[in-house]
């Protein structure tokens, strides 16, 4: 099935401490470059809803540039409004954001003890859904431990047909490598292993999985 709506999220979200701070993480946005080239490849309409990161927009993609977790969480829901097929959560939202955001930078002579701060949205778990629940939703799990527990729990809470989990232990795969290794785990308890390789490859078996499963729904 061609022509198929992709919404791609990428890279981290960025939470303002004061006007020159800010909340952030690690991501590079690489592997979520690499799933909307891969959508697009495939011959599907894509949207990449991505957070600020260094990589050339793919050719041929509509881009929604985001810098928070509430901006990303926006978008998603317009699109997941207005009709999409697949959505590919693979951005590194920022768990945490500061309670109170000062609107004068910080001075290092006031000194500074600790800064209090909240939970962001869960963008999968709080996401309103079309009625007939047909798009098919990919999570992305990035984990130092307990990968299968932690992974089919996202899977259960965030309302996910499949999880790609990654061990973020190891320095070779993973945050801004230009490889990866992940285990998918679907629905249904079944899990896959996609051994290590390139993010562009891991990409397009990933694309290709997602759109296995809108075919048989
Ligand atoms: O809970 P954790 O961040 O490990 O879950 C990962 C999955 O949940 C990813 O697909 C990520 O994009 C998504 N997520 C989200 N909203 C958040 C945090 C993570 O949708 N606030």
């Amino acid at each position: 099935m061609c022509g198929m709506q992709f919404l791609v999220t990428a890279g981290p979200t960025r939470e303002a401490i004061d006007p020159v701070r800010f909340i952030s993480n690690r991501s590079s946005g690489k592997m979520g470059y690499a799933l909307a080239t891969a959508a697009l490849e495939a011959g599907h309409e894509v949207t990449l809803i991505s957070g600020p990161v260094c990589i050339a927009a793919p050719e041929g993609v509509e881009m929604v540039p985001v810098t928070t977790a509430d901006e990303m969480a926006d978008a998603v829901q317009t699109r997941m409004d207005t009709g999409c097929d697949v959505l590919v959560m693979c951005a590194a939202v920022a768990d945490f954001k500061a309670r109170e955001v000062r609107t004068q930078k910080i001075k290092k002579r006031d000194g500074l003890t600790h800064i209090e701060l909240v939970p962001t949205r869960d963008i999968l778990a709080s996401m309103t859904l079309p009625h007939d629940r047909r798009v098919i939703i990919a999570g992305f799990a990035a984990e130092s431990e307990s990968l299968a527990e932690n992974a089919e729990k996202k899977l259960r809470e965030k309302q996910c047909d499949l999880i790609c989990a990654n061990d973020i232990t190891r320095m070779d795969t993973g945050f801004d490598a230009d490889e990866n290794e992940v285990t998918i785990f679907f629905r249904d308890g079944s899990r896959r292993h996609l051994g290590r390789a390139m993010k562009s490859k891991l990409a397009r078996e990933i694309i290709k999985i997602c759109i296995d499963i809108a075919e048989k729904r």
